[in-house]
């Protein structure tokens, strides 16, 4: 009875081939561009892992860092 709630509590990471415990949600549209994977889920937010979210936030330096240095 108590583990009644489990699937709530523990959310996992949406990248269709993970299956760590989510740290973060982040915009659907920003994830996918700078991740490419493909994703569970519908929703707007997409939930990712710390690993998941460590790579993203790296991607998104990088592009950040050319674009500034493309002007
Ligand atoms: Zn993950």
């Amino acid at each position: 009875m108590a583990r009644e709630r489990k699937a709530e509590d523990v959310e996992t990471c949406e990248v269709s081939t993970c299956n760590n415990e989510s740290a973060r949600s982040l915009s659907r549209k920003k994830v996918d561009k700078a991740l490419g994977h493909s994703f569970t889920g519908g929703g707007k937010k997409v939930k990712l892992c710390k690993d998941h979210y460590k790579e993203f936030k790296k991607k998104t330096k990088k592009e950040k860092k050319l674009d500034s240095l493309g002007w």
